[in-house]
C-alpha cells in the first residue's frame, strides 16, 4: 500500500530524476529520502540514483556505479561514525553479498544461500528464509558456499541458490512464490551471483567453469518464473544444430571435441543492465579445462569475454574477448560499470572493468568498440593491446613447460569485489592484489563429470614452486582515473586481500579489508579519515541508506573464498562468525571480540601402515580432492575442519566419511566416484602423516 507522501515523494523522483542533485533537493525539502514506500518496478529502478534513502539493486543503480548522494556521513562528520546494531549470521563461511534496502527494510544473503530481512533502523530480524541447499553440492563450488545478494521487483525478494534455483519470495513475509532449477539438476553448476531485473525479467548466469559445464545467462518472467530465453556463451556439439549464429561463428574457434567437457565461460557475476541500449552486459569466465592444450586451439569464443544480449529476447548483439583462448583463468566476470567521462575532449558513455587479467577495459556500449585498455597491475602474460583491441601476449607464459609463474594470479588482480566510481572526483575505488599463481598442466588428464576438471596439477612440486613461494604477494586500494587510464592514488594494505567499495558525495570511500578494518578515505587523495576495527575479514562492499533522516553505512563482515579454504598465501584474513555491521554518526553499539583458542595438533594415536612412497601419492590426491576445503598441507585456513586434529573415532571411519558421503549433511561430499578405497587410505595415510610431523614439531619448539 502507497501512503500519500510516498506517492509525492515519487512522483517527485520520477519527475526529477533527469538532474539528479535538484531531485534530491526537493525530496529532502518534502521530508522525503526517509526509506519511504517505494514499489520497486522498472521506474523506481530507472530512477534509483534519484532515491538515494534506498538502495534497491545490486549495484546501487542500472550504472552501478555505487556512488550515493547522501550526504550526512561526510569528510567532516565521518569521525562520529560508530556502529548503530549488529546481526549475526552464523557462520564461518566467507560473506560476499552487498545488502538491498527498501522502505526501512535490509534484505541480504548469508553463506549458503539463505535469505535475511532486518529492520534497518535496529537490525531486528523480520524473517529468515532457508532455501535448504544440499550441503555436499559444496563440491561443485571451486570459491566457498557464498552468495552476492538479492534482487528486489514489484513487493518480491529474488535470490539464485548454490545448487542452481531461482527463487521468488515475498518481501513482507519471506515465503516462497515460486522456485525453480536453472541449472540441469544436481550437476556441478552452482548460483552464487546476485540476480538483475530488466523489463519484468529476472536474469541470472551461473558458476562452474572449474568443472565440465557449458556456461549460459537465463530471463525468467519475474511473475510467474516462466523462462523467456537462455542464452549459451560457448558452442555445444557441432553434430546438433547451433542455438544462433553466435553461436555457429564460435564454433570456428573451436577444435577437437571441446563441447565434452562442456567449454566453460560460465557467467557467474556481473550482469547489468543499460536502459539506453536495452542491452544486457555480462562477463564470461574461463573455458573447461583451464588450459588450451587441452581443451581446444583458437581463441575460443566467448570465454573470457564481455557480452552484449538484447533484453527482449537474448539475442547476442557484441562480443569482447579479453583473454583470447584464456590458458590462465583470466574470467572476464568482474564487475562492469556504465559512466560518463570525458574522454580525449568528448563526452561519452563507456563500460568499464578491471579485468581478472590486469587490464582496465573502456567499451563503447552500443558496439563493444574497445576505447581504451590499460594495466591497472603488474603483469607478465601481455605487453599490452594492439590496435585491434587483442592482447600482445608473452609467448613464454602460454608454453607452458614444467611449470610456469604467471601474474596476474588466477585470483585476478581485481576479482569480483564490487568497485565504485565518483563522478565528482571521476575516480573509480578498487582493491588490487599484487600476485602470481603457478600454473602446472596434470599429466594424463582425461574429464572428470564429478568433480573439478581444470587440468591444473594441484600436487606440483618441481623446480618453479620453489622459485614461486619467495614471491609474496601484496594488496593495495586504488583510485584509478579512467578518463586518463592512470592511477590517482593507493593505500598499501597490511594482508593482501581486501573487499569491495563504496562512494559517497560526502567525498568519502568505504573500504573493508582481510585484517578486519573498515575505513573511510577522502575520495579526493586517499587521506585516512575513520576506522573502524570489526576483527573479522570484510570481503563484501560496503553500501548506504537512509531512514527516518538517519544515514547508515552496512556492510557483511565474513571472510572466506578459495584463498582461505586453500589456506593460500593470498588470503591471510580474520576468519570469525560472520556479522552484518550498521554504522551511523553517534553509534555505540560494540562488537563482541573472537578469539579463536588453538590448541597444539595432538600426537594421532590411530596406527595405518604406509610407506614414504604410498604417503607420497596420498599428497597428491590430497592436493587435488581435499586442499581446496581442508587447506594446502592439511593446514586448514579456518572454516573447514583441520584433518590434523581429526580423533582417532572419525580415522576409524574415515572411508565411510569420503567415499560414503557419511558428514553428507554437514558440508562433506562423497567422493565415491572420484576416488577408490585404496586410494582414500593413501589420503589417510598422508593427512596422518601431516598430524605427526605438525605434533612433532610443535611439541620440540615448547
Ligand atoms: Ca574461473
Amino acid at each position: 500500500m502507497l501512503g500519500d507522501t510516498a506517492i509525492f515523494c515519487r512522483r517527485i523522483a520520477l519527475a526529477a530524476a533527469a538532474a539528479c542533485i535538484l531531485t534530491i533537493v526537493i525530496l529532502e525539502m518534502a521530508g522525503c529520502g526517509r526509506g519511504r514506500v517505494v514499489v520497486v518496478d522498472d521506474a523506481a529502478l530507472k530512477a534509483a540514483d534519484a532515491d538515494p534513502a534506498n538502495w534497491i539493486t545490486y549495484g546501487q543503480t542500472y550504472s552501478e556505479q555505487r556512488f550515493s548522494h547522501l550526504q550526512q556521513i561526510d569528510e567532516q562528520t565521518v569521525g562520529r561514525l560508530g556502529l548503530a546494531w549488529f546481526a549475526d549470521l552464523g557462520t564461518l563461511r566467507g560473506l560476499e553479498a552487498t545488502p538491498l534496502v527498501n522502505d526501512g527494510v535490509l534484505y541480504t544473503t548469508s553463506a549458503w544461500s539463505l535469505v535475511y530481512a532486518f529492520d534497518a533502523r535496529t537490525g531486528h530480524l523480520l524473517w529468515q528464509y532457508d532455501p535448504h541447499v544440499p550441503k555436499d553440492h559444496a563440491k561443485f563450488v571451486c570459491c566457498d558456499v557464498v552468495n552476492r545478494g538479492v534482487a528486489l521487483y514489484r513487493g518480491r525478494v529474488y535470490v539464485g541458490t548454490l545448487d542452481g534455483r531461482l527463487i521468488a519470495l515475498d518481501a513482507k513475509t519471506g515465503a516462497a512464490v515460486w522456485d525453480v532449477q536453472t541449472t540441469p539438476k544436481d550437476g556441478p553448476y552452482a548460483i552464487t551471483g546476485a540476480p538483475r531485473i530488466a523489463k519484468g525479467r529476472v536474469i541470472i548466469g551461473n558458476a562452474g567453469a572449474e568443472y565440465a559445464v557449458r556456461g549460459y545467462v537465463s530471463a525468467y518472467d519475474a511473475e510467474t518464473g516462466n523462462l523467456i530465453w537462455r542464452t549459451y556463451t560457448v558452442p555445444g556439439d557441432p553434430s546438433k544444430p547451433f542455438e544462433s549464429e553466435a553461436m555457429r561463428r564460435a564454433a570456428a574457434t573451436w577444435s577437437g571435441e571441446w563441447w565434452k567437457a562442456g567449454g566453460g565461460g560460465t557467467a557467474w557475476d556481473t550482469i547489468v543492465y543499460d536502459p539506453e541500449t536495452d542491452f544486457v552486459f555480462f562477463g564470461t569466465g574461463n573455458g573447461s579445462p583451464w588450459y588450451d592444450r587441452l581443451r581446444s586451439k583458437g581463441d575460443n569464443l566467448y570465454i573470457a569475454s564481455i557480452v552484449a544480449l538484447r533484453v527482449s529476447n537474448g539475442e547476442q548483439v557484441w562480443a569482447y574477448q579479453t583473454t583470447p583462448g584464456d590458458n590462465w583463468d583470466y574470467d572476464a566476470t568482474q564487475p562492469l560499470m556504465l559512466a560518463t567521462l570525458t574522454v580525449e575532449g568528448q563526452q561519452r558513455t563507456v563500460l568499464m572493468q578491471a579485468n581478472k587479467n590486469g587490464f582496465f577495459y573502456e567499451l563503447d556500449p552500443a558496439t563493444g568498440k574497445l576505447i581504451s585498455a590499460r594495466p591497472y597491475a603488474e603483469m607478465n602474460w601481455a605487453t599490452g593491446i594492439d590496435s585491434n583491441g587483442r592482447p600482445m601476449e608473452n609467448a613464454a607464459v602460454r608454453k607452458l613447460k614444467d611449470a610456469t609463474i604467471v601474474k596476474p594470479s588466477s585470483a585476478g588482480a581485481h576479482n569480483w569485489h564490487p568497485l565504485s566510481f565518483n563522478p565528482v572526483t571521476g575516480l573509480v575505488y578498487m582493491g588490487v592484489l599484487d600476485a602470481t599463481s603457478i600454473q602446472a598442466v596434470t599429466s594424463g588428464w582425461k574429464i572428470n563429470l564429478h568433480d573439478q576438471t581444470t587440468g591444473l596439477d594441484r600436487g606440483y612440486v618441481g623446480p618453479v614452486r620453489k622459485q614461486w613461494l619467495t614471491l609474496k604477494p601484496a594488496g593495495k586500494l586504488v583510485a584509478w582515473n579512467p578518463a586518463a587510464q592512470r592511477e590517482a592514488w593507493h593505500v598499501e594494505l597490511p594482508d593482501p586481500g581486501s573487499g569491495g567499495t563504496l562512494s559517497t558525495a560526502g567525498n568519502l570511500v568505504f573500504h573493508g579489508r582481510a585484517d578486519g578494518k573498515l575505513r573511510a578515505y577522502r575520495a579526493t587523495d586517499g587521506k585516512l579519515l575513520w576506522e573502524f576495527d570489526a576483527g573479522i575479514g570484510i570481503m563484501a562492499p560496503p553500501m548506504t541508506y537512509q531512514v527516518d533522516g538517519t544515514q547508515y553505512v552496512a556492510v557483511l563482515a565474513g571472510w572466506g573464498g578459495p584463498e582461505v579454504l586453500g589456506n593460500r598465501a593470498t588470503g591471510k584474513g580474520k576468519v570469525a562468525p560472520g556479522k552484518l555491521l550498521s554504522f551511523s554518526l553517534g553509534g555505540s553499539a560494540t562488537l563482541p571480540r573472537y578469539e579463536p583458542v588453538v590448541q597444539p595438533v595432538p600426537m594421532p594415536t590411530f596406527k595405518l601402515a604406509a610407506s614414504r612412497p604410498e604417503i607420497e601419492t596420498g599428497r597428491v590426491l590430497y592436493a587435488t580432492f581435499c586442499a581446496r576445503c581442508h587447506g594446502a598441507d592439511v593446514v586448514s585456513g579456518g572454516s573447514v575442519p583441520d584433518l590434523r586434529y581429526a580423533p582417532a573415532g572419525m580415522h576409524e571411519k574415515f572411508e565411510e566419511v569420503v567415499r560414503g558421503g557419511a558428514l553428507r549433511e554437514v558440508g562433506m561430499p562423497s567422493f565415491s566416484e572420484d576416488l577408490t578405497p585404496a586410494q582414500v587410505r593413501l589420503i589417510q595415510a598422508y593427512v596422518l602423516d601431516r598430524a605427526h610431523e605438525s605434533a612433532r614439531t610443535e611439541a620440540a619448539s615448547r
